[in-house]
């Protein structure tokens, strides 16, 4: 384990030494909410996107936000270090109860905890990923950015045991997400991804993605993708905040496209850069 600084309920120390209780919720019963903001030459992306979500993560659990957004970006500025690219993670929990019981117990402090990795968005021109179509089986507030990630370990474990980077996810035969990620695919030369709904996780990337290709004139559409529309796709892509655009050029070893990353995620992902770059 190593020697970084990380944050643990108002203090600022070494990794090895952030230490919780066995009574935490988040460890007995999954019962929180995280986040991951990827920071760009030091400086955090997106934050007020990032910290919004946050917000509807915590109504959805039903927890107040322990802090505002100012002091948000107060506790998570110290972390960064200065002009690297990397990304925070924070997570909340309901906090440590007296005895392990389903409901909500009173009077609880919920215990922040926030971290700093390093980034690798793919950059590889020539190079995309394989993934496996499997059948969602998440539950019904997937909107909701819960640390009880179980479903989602599952599935991209059998996307690794099938030699994939990540598993595209269906429900009662249509497009939602990834198990990691957001999902888009160009078909007939429009670029579509499913319609924000409890289904999925609204990406700030997705958001970002959609912006810039409406600037670019980029035709794009929020629709239903039937699983059967996203095989014909002449390309698909996965998208988040820690590996921004990924071409996926193979699903269940069925050739996407001509098996190479797209001339629209080509022009997508120097967009993108473009972008990254006038914020700086
Ligand atoms: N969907 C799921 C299930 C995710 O875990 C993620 C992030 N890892 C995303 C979508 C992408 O969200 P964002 O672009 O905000 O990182």
């Amino acid at each position: 384990m190593g020697n970084e600084t990380v944050y643990l309920n108002g203090q600022y120390l070494p990794l090895a030494n952030a230490k919780i209780s066995v009574m935490d919720r988040g460890f007995l019963f999954g019962d929180g909410v995280y986040e991951v903001i990827p920071a760009y030459f030091g400086k955090l992306f997106r934050l007020d996107d990032h910290l919004e979500r946050l917000d509807n993560s915590l109504k959805s659990i039903r927890l107040q936000n322990p802090h505002s957004h100012e002091q948000w970006r107060n506790l998570l500025t110290p972390l960064l270090k200065k002009d690297l690219d990397q990304s925070v993670y924070l997570q909340i929990t309901r906090g440590v109860a007296p005895k392990r019981d389903h409901a909500f117990p009173q009077h609880v402090t919920p215990t922040v905890f926030a971290m700093v990795s390093g980034i690798n968005p793919h950059s590889d021109p020539d190079n995309g990923v394989k993934a496996l179509s499997i059948e969602d089986s998440r539950w019904k507030l997937c909107h909701t950015k819960a640390i009880t990630l179980l479903a989602n370990v599952l599935l991209k474990q059998a996307a690794v045991d099938n030699g994939c980077t990540e598993a595209i996810l269906f429900k009662n035969g249509y497009l939602t997400e990834g198990a990691t990620s957001n999902v888009f695919a160009v078909i007939d030369g429009v670029l579509m991804t499913p319609p924000k709904s409890p289904a999925i996780l609204p990406g700030i990337t997705r958001d970002v993605i959609l912006e810039i290709a409406r600037k670019n004139n980029i035709p794009c559409s929020e629709q239903a993708i039937p699983m059967d529309e996203l095989r014909k796709a002449s390309e698909i892509w996965i998208t988040s905040s820690t590996r921004e655009i990924i071409p996926v050029v193979d699903l269940d070893d069925e050739k996407i496209g001509d098996g190479k990353p797209g001339a629209l995620w080509k022009s997508l992902y120097k967009l993108f850069q473009e972008y990254k770059l006038s914020l700086r």
